[in-house]
């Protein structure tokens, strides 16, 4: 199937083959026709997998006709859960539509000044891309009409239910027409998503494209354990100073951590800078066009600021902190192997994290394989090969809550055992070491540790 197949407009093809795209992502090819043919949809789909077109070149298709209705407010508008995203789309709105006559794109984002907002809304608008809390504002201040609307996306939902913007949304739904039409995406579509669906949306059609696994496939993960925080810097700028690594974001557990992260590599020599909800917009902005533009080598990020970030030099995702939630592993490592590029991503854990550990590769169905470097071998030797990634918690697991166990709303029960990773590294085995493997207790029947030494 081509994209002349999908019956878009010809002003939409020019621009989608001028940014090099010859054939539709599967979200594309199952999105598109149905978006066209007018049905609202909810769709599980994440950032790397073409989503952005998938809804964006329907609703420019929309908007090559004019309107039915007098007025000068948003007949398109998109919501997400950050400002880095909505920036993104905003830039792929305008991308896609260079060639149409009727595209005006306005973002409307919190940490903004509020004056040039009013100006921007005071002006006639096609497509508006807005965070909720902002937006909830100016709706509430009157400056948006919606009676042009006519279609309503919700990206990445699943994140505006955990950042508790879903109230928002819903009473921003409430203020636009029943008439229009809704698309829901979310990296998976669970009972909460259902429930949002059914309040908004309209008999949508279901697509579900690519298993997380199928997703993942061209990531290369490793593990290293670390023992203390002097050991983990060291494996970090063992890391940092490979040769094949282009760009990287470092993920850190606090935004204080991020920044004096982001410091002490700049201290080192490294280009490095941090990116986290503390800064301002206009210093988000700087720093995300300076990594775009190869400025920077090294971002320390925060899960919600390094969300949906879509840069192709990134060969490296470092989880210089473990994240608290298993899907935040799959949005963290997805930040690297974009547009079928390969990449690598590095994870550091201490043996406390072992619960945590089997929570990610049991959500992604994948097995992480360590890595030792010579000269940087860890003290600790936790790992326990596969200790209850195929069964039930043992007791001592249960008792065990770190905060992912207590946290996610994921049921891991369905993910498949694939032990050993894509580059078949089985791992060499050594003793279990009495004193640190504290973990070891609840997997007594398990066969032993596991390593995998890197070439
Ligand atoms: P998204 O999932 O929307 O974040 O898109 C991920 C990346 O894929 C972006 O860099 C897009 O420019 C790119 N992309 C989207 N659709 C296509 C396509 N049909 N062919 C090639 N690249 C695409």
């Amino acid at each position: 199937m081509s994209f002349e197949d999908l019956k878009l407009n010809p002003a939409i093809i020019k621009a989608i083959l001028d940014a090099g795209y010859t054939t539709p992502t599967p979200i594309q090819k199952q999105a598109i026709p149905e978006l066209l043919s007018g049905h609202d949809i909810m769709a599980s789909a994440q950032t790397g997998t073409g989503k952005t077109a998938a809804f964006m070149l329907p609703a420019l298709h929309l908007l090559a006709s004019p309107s039915k209705t007098q007025g000068r407010g948003p007949r398109v508008l998109v919501l997400t859960p950050t400002r880095e995203l909505a920036l993104q789309v905003s830039e792929a709105a305008k991308k896609y539509g260079k060639y149409l006559p009727r595209t005006k794109v306005i973002s409307i984002l919190g940490g903004m000044p509020y004056p040039l907002q009013n100006k921007l809304l005071s002006q006639p608008v096609d497509i508006l891309v807005a965070t909720p809390g902002r937006l909830i504002d100016h709706i509430q201040r009157g400056r948006i009409d919606f009676k042009r609307l006519e279609m309503l996306v919700l990206d990445e939902a699943d994140r505006m239910l955990d950042m508790g913007f879903i109230d928002d949304v819903e009473m921003i739904a409430a203020a636009t027409p029943a008439t229009r039409q809704t698309l829901l995406f979310s990296a998976t579509l669970d009972g909460a998503i259902d429930k949002v669906a059914a309040k908004l949306l309209k008999s949508p059609k279901r697509i579900q494209v690519a298993s997380q696994k199928a997703r993942l496939d061209n990531i290369e993960q490793r593990l290293h354990y670390v023992d203390d925080m002097s050991h983990k810097n060291r494996l970090l700028n063992h890391v940092l100073r490979d040769e094949a690594l282009k760009q990287a974001i470092v993920f850190t557990a606090t935004k204080r951590d991020a920044d004096t992260l982001a410091d002490n590599l700049y201290s080192q020599g490294y280009a490095a800078a941090a990116l986290h909800g503390d800064m301002n917009q206009r210093e988000r902005t700087r720093t995300l066009t300076k990594l775009r533009s190869g400025g920077l080598r090294v971002l320390v990020a925060t899960d919600v600021a390094a969300r949906g970030i879509d840069i192709a030099d990134i060969t490296h995702v470092i989880n210089f902190d473990l994240p608290k939630f298993a899907e935040d592993y799959v949005h963290r490592i997805g930040r690297t192997g974009r547009a079928g590029a390969t990449g690598v991503a590095v994870s550091f854990a201490s043996n406390r994290d072992s619960a945590h550990l089997m929570k990610i590769e049991r959500y992604t169905g994948q097995r992480i394989a360590s890595h030792i470097i010579p000269g940087l071998e860890p003290r600790i030797k936790p790992r326990v090969q596969d200790g209850g990634f195929r069964g039930t918690p043992s007791v001592t697991q249960k008792r065990k809550r770190s905060p992912l166990a207590n946290g996610s709303r994921h049921d891991f029960s369905t993910a498949s055992d694939t032990a050993g990773n894509k580059n078949g590294h089985r791992g060499r085995s050594f003793s279990h070491d009495n004193r640190t493997s504290s973990f070891r207790n609840g997997n007594s029947s398990s066969p032993g540790n596991h390593f995998a030494r890197t070439k």
